[in-house]
């Protein structure tokens, strides 16, 4: 029994005493408050968004109204873009080559809308290939490309890598939303660009985070370089870039694209 009541006594005195330690060194601040914790600066400015979520903001650079190409040039000879208007959307006229935006961007969130024709022929990367490249650079890539390509319900077969919603020959794509041909598809894009040192080295990578048809396909992904067909993707110092549409010389119908838009970040 005495055993007991000793036993008991010192816990208490450890207990106190430990207790009297911890709360020693908040005696003296005051609780923190819900408003130590809400800000009120910057404030957000306010932008009206499109009727439907497909349709440009009011703070958007229109890239494609479904009129005329007069943002675009021919990637080339910097020459007017020759691919066709039609019925509110441009079809790819693959002789005359890739076309470009004539202003440059860096940081963005980029809405465009492609379909591939419901009569497209040609298998794997030869079946309504395009591409997206989303800073067009003089780089001996010419680029970092999202994938433009068939891809309904995992059909038409190719390297995963180079399956639509895919950074070309780097990072496949979470999920494949893709619609049938014949049928618009849309992707929502965001693009971090790079950043170099002044000696070229890269600083930071770029960035992309991608839907497709409103589906996760691509999450904050980390772009090793510049898209290349064959071998390792590397970096060239660039700065603020057009975005390009690739004309592919397979010989497949050509695809279409509609309602391109952007945010600058
Ligand atoms: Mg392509």
């Amino acid at each position: 029994m005495k055993t007991l009541v000793l036993s008991t006594l010192t816990l208490l005195l450890i207990t106190s005493g430990s207790s009297a330690q911890i709360l020693a060194p908040n005696a003296n601040k005051p609780p923190i408050k819900p408003e130590d914790t809400e800000v009120y600066e910057p404030v957000p400015k306010v932008v009206q968004p499109g009727k439907t979520f497909d349709m440009p903001p009011s703070d958007a650079v229109i890239l494609f109204d479904g009129k005329n190409l007069d943002e675009w040039v021919s990637s080339k000879d910097k020459s007017p873009a020759k691919w066709k208007v039609e019925n509110g959307a441009f079809t790819v006229n693959k002789p005359s080559g890739d076309i470009q935006t004539k202003k440059t961007f860096t940081n963005y969130q980029l809405h465009i809308e492609y379909l591939i024709p419901s009569y497209i022929t040609g298998s794997g990367q030869a079946r309504g290939n395009s591409g997206i490249f989303l800073a067009a650079t003089n780089g001996k890539a010419g680029g970092y490309e999202i994938q433009v390509v068939d891809g309904y319900n995992n059909e038409n077969k190719t390297y995963v890598n180079g399956m639509v919603g895919s950074i070309y020959k780097e990072s496949i794509p979470l999920v494949n939303p893709a619609k049938k041909a014949g049928e618009w598809n849309v992707y929502d894009i965001i693009w971090t660009a790079p950043t170099f040192n002044d000696d070229g080295t890269v600083k930071t990578k770029a960035r992309v985070t991608a839907f497709l048809n409103g589906v996760l396909v691509q999450n904050n992904y980390e772009v090793q370089g510049e898209t290349a067909y064959i071998g390792t993707h590397d970096y060239v110092k660039h700065g603020p870039s057009p975005i390009k549409l690739q004309a592919h010389g397979d010989k497949s119908e050509p695809i279409s694209y509609r309602n391109i838009w952007l945010r600058e970040l």
